[in-house]
C-alpha cells in the first residue's frame, strides 16, 4: 500500500503537531508511535513499552488535544485521534 507524510496541526490555532507517515488515504483514526517521524520527543517515546508511559498529544502551543493514548494489537502504542481536534496537511 501507498503510503504519504502527512502533517498534523491543530485545529484551533494551527500549531504543527507530529509529521507522520501514513499507509493509504483514508482517515486518520489512530497515530502508531513508530510512524510519526517528527517531532523527536515523541520518537524516542517509541522504546516505551507501556501505555501508561504515555501522555496525552496535545497542541504545545494552546493546549488543545487531538490524540489519547491508546495500544493495539497488543504491543503497539498509538494514539486514538480525537475527531475535530487536527487538520491535516500534505508532508513533503
Ligand atoms: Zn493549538
Amino acid at each position: 500500500m501507498a503510503s504519504q507524510t502527512i502533517d498534523i496541526l491543530c485545529s484551533q490555532c494551527g500549531t504543527f503537531i507530529v509529521r507522520y507517515k501514513k499507509k493509504g488515504s483514508g482517515q486518520l483514526i489512530r497515530l502508531y508511535l513508530d510512524m510519526i517521524k517528527e517531532p523527536d520527543f515523541i520518537s524516542r517515546l517509541k522504546s516505551f513499552s507501556s501505555k501508561s508511559d504515555l501522555q496525552v498529544l496535545a497542541c504545545i502551543n494552546c493546549g488543545n488535544r487531538v490524540g489519547l493514548p491508546s495500544i493495539h494489537g497488543g504491543d503497539r502504542l498509538a494514539y486514538r485521534m480525537i475527531k475535530g481536534s487536527f487538520r491535516r496537511k500534505r508532508g513533503n
